[in-house]
């Protein structure tokens, strides 16, 4: 099969259409159009097998994630996503792991109506970057730099669970089969948080999406608002399958420092009541962790780093 055979077989046509695109796949580059009083939003993403999934990830769930932490990159800025360009690298062309894989990518992509504009493929070590493009409606995009003094800090959904997935694949952790399952799913098909980010617009002072643990990422917000924060370490958004996994203390710990749940942390002045409130933006330079008997507690790791 030429490459261009299976670029069509797998990539031209299952993908949702959009009007807004002049040229998609098939020429030398892709056209779009964006609508007047919209800014462009853009965002890129690699997965390397072994690295960012475990080698045994299904196809399905490798496209299906890699576009899953792109889309997540546009809820943290309050952006539509619509386009998107794929990179594949793969050691062989494998008609079965291709189809897999595009349709795992192909179905994230017609719930969220992004269309696959063209790519670049190419043959080495299985590498899959996917570049994400969004609209937002000028200058009303959510960035990390706007949190201010007395904030509310708030989290989507329960923390902890794709590092719990992890562990699990990585046999640290023995999980009862229906745990497992929650979990690995957490891990491997996240779900972006569009809905609530298309939400929050008017309402988060500053946002960032959970991909390397709340501590990490929540110190980028505070590092870019040159402020602090006091996060009550017992108002966590855990899940069921999470305590009733693992001891307390390791669920806080994953909650905090495991990453890849790719739920959003984002500031407002507002008292909500659809998300969880974890602590206060504060004047005080540094992140403090307290109890609920008012202890400071320092937590054992600081977020997954790939090279430092
Ligand atoms: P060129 O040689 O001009 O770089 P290619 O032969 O690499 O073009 O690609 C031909 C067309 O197929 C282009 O429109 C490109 O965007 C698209 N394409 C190539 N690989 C992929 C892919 N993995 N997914 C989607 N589109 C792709
Ligand atoms: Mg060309």
């Amino acid at each position: 099969m030429s490459e261009f055979d299976l670029i069509y077989r797998y990539f031209a046509t299952k993908f949702p259409q959009r009007s807004d695109v002049e040229q998609g796949i098939g020429d030398d580059a892709a056209i779009c159009n964006i609508p007047p009083n919209m800014q462009l939003v853009t965002s890129i993403d690699t997965l390397v097998a072994g690295v960012h999934f475990p080698l045994i990830t299904e196809p399905e769930d490798i496209g299906y994630k890699a576009l899953a932490v792109n889309l997540s990159d546009m809820a943290a800025m309050g952006a539509t996503p619509v386009w998107m360009t794929l990179a594949l690298t793969c050691p062989e062309v494998d008609t079965i792991w291709l189809q897999k894989f595009s349709e795992g990518l192909a179905e994230l992509a017609q719930i969220h109506q992004v269309s696959l504009i063209g790519g670049d493929t190419t043959r080495g070590p299985l590498t899959i970057t996917i570049q994400i493009a969004g609209l937002i409606s000028f200058n009303t995009a959510i960035k990390r730099n706007g949190a201010k003094p007395g904030d509310n800090i708030y989290v989507t959904g329960t923390l902890g669970d794709a590092g719990l997935g992890l562990a699990a694949i990585n046999q640290q952790v023995t999980l009862s089969k229906s745990a497992n399952q929650y979990a690995i799913s957490r891990l491997n098909r996240p779900t972006p948080r569009l809905q609530e980010s298309h939400d929050l617009l008017g309402i988060a002072h500053s946002a960032i999406d959970i991909s390397d643990g709340l501590l990490a990422d929540l110190g980028h917000i505070l590092e870019a608002s040159n402020v602090g924060a006091s996060l009550q370490i017992d108002n966590l958004p855990l899940s069921t399958v999470l305590c009733e996994s693992v001891p307390y203390e390791t669920a806080l710990n994953l909650a905090l420092s495991a990453g890849d749940d790719y739920e959003l942390c984002f500031t407002t002045s507002q008292t909500l009541d659809s998300y969880t409130c974890i602590g206060k933006i504060e004047a005080d330079l540094g992140l403090r962790c307290l109890t609920k008997e008012g202890d400071i507690l320092t937590p054992k790791m600081v977020g997954y780093q790939h090279f430092f």
